[in-house]
């Protein structure tokens, strides 16, 4: 599609089916599954997904199976016009944004858990969130029918957990990883930076270093995972406007605790809460075998 057309937006399940279905045998389609909000980070995958795949479909649904009762719901920011043009900017074919009421039918009861990748980390901060992110993902996907799907690396453990569930239920489609897209200072692109004061965002970037002050242990040759996480840990309370909830060293792909850094290299993963903003961020440690 041309760059600045608006792209096709379609609200139900009958109109992105038709819609589907009417793409030639030849056509691969690429997804990318969005709560809206956009920003560089997601466009980058948009851009991905253009580069490797005849049409793109980018979804924007606010997920309410994926928030616990006291997270930001209500508050999550929604500019749905915005979304719009910056996807028809860049030329993306397709939106796919439903009501709550489309995807989750009055009295649904059938949910997608992965057992044991979503345990850790963001699992056990934020109770039943990958139940929601692993059901509306399947949903998206049998309603989409994608060849190629595009996941952030800045979510990390949701990265692991789809390829989990996409391995373990034979689903036919491709994951593929996009990078971190970072600010200019350091801090990983988010939708929920909007809810951080300026005070909090001048001090936001400091997740960033702490995770490049463990690296840069790794790289004089630091292996000792307990002495990584506590060179970044204590880095990240240097400022106590910081209530770290987890700064962890684990494997990149099944996500386990490591006592030492090995030939698989090393997932440094982080979160934290400034003010009233639950921030997320991560690094991959590169191992030997790469
Ligand atoms: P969200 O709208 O937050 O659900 O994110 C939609 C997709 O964009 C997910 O696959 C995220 O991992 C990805 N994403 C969010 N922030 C970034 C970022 N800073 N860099 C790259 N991908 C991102």
């Amino acid at each position: 599609m041309n760059p600045n057309t608006k792209p096709l937006i379609l609200r139900t399940v009958e109109e992105l089916r038709a819609w589907r279905k009417s793409l030639a045998p030849g056509e691969t389609l690429g997804f990318v599954p969005t709560m809206g909000a956009l920003h560089e980070g997601h466009l980058s995958l948009a851009r991905l997904s253009m580069g490797r795949c005849s049409k793109t479909l980018v979804s924007i649904f606010v997920n309410p199976l994926q928030f616990g009762p006291k997270e930001d719901l209500a508050r999550y920011p929604r500019p749905f016009e915005r979304d719009c043009e910056l996807l028809g900017g860049i030329g993306v074919d397709a939106v796919f944004s439903p009501s709550v009421a489309t995807m989750y039918p009055e009295g649904a009861s059938t949910t997608v858990v992965e057992d044991t990748v979503s345990h850790p980390l963001c699992g056990a901060m934020r109770p039943g969130h990958f139940l929601g992110v692993t059901t509306v993902v399947l949903k998206l996907f049998n309603l989409v029918q994608p060849d190629v799907a595009f996941f952030g690396q800045k979510d990390a453990q949701q990265c692991a957990v789809i390829e989990r569930m996409v391995r373990d239920l034979d689903l036919p489609v491709e994951i593929i990883r996009g990078e971190i897209v970072r600010e200019p200072d350091g801090l990983a692109m988010s939708s929920r930076n909007v809810y951080l004061s300026p005070e909090e965002r001048e001090k936001a970037p400091l997740i960033y270093r702490s995770l490049k002050a463990a690296a840069a242990a790794y790289e004089r040759g630091e292996r000792d995972a307990c002495r990584l996480e506590e060179l970044g840990r204590e880095a990240l309370e240097l400022d106590p406007s910081f209530n770290v909830q987890y700064w962890e060293v684990r494997h990149p792909r099944t996500l386990e605790k490591l006592e030492t850094v090995g030939p698989d290299g090393a997932l440094l993963a982080v979160a934290a809460v400034l003010g009233t903003t639950r921030l997320i961020d991560n690094w991959i440690l590169k191992g030997q075998k790469h």
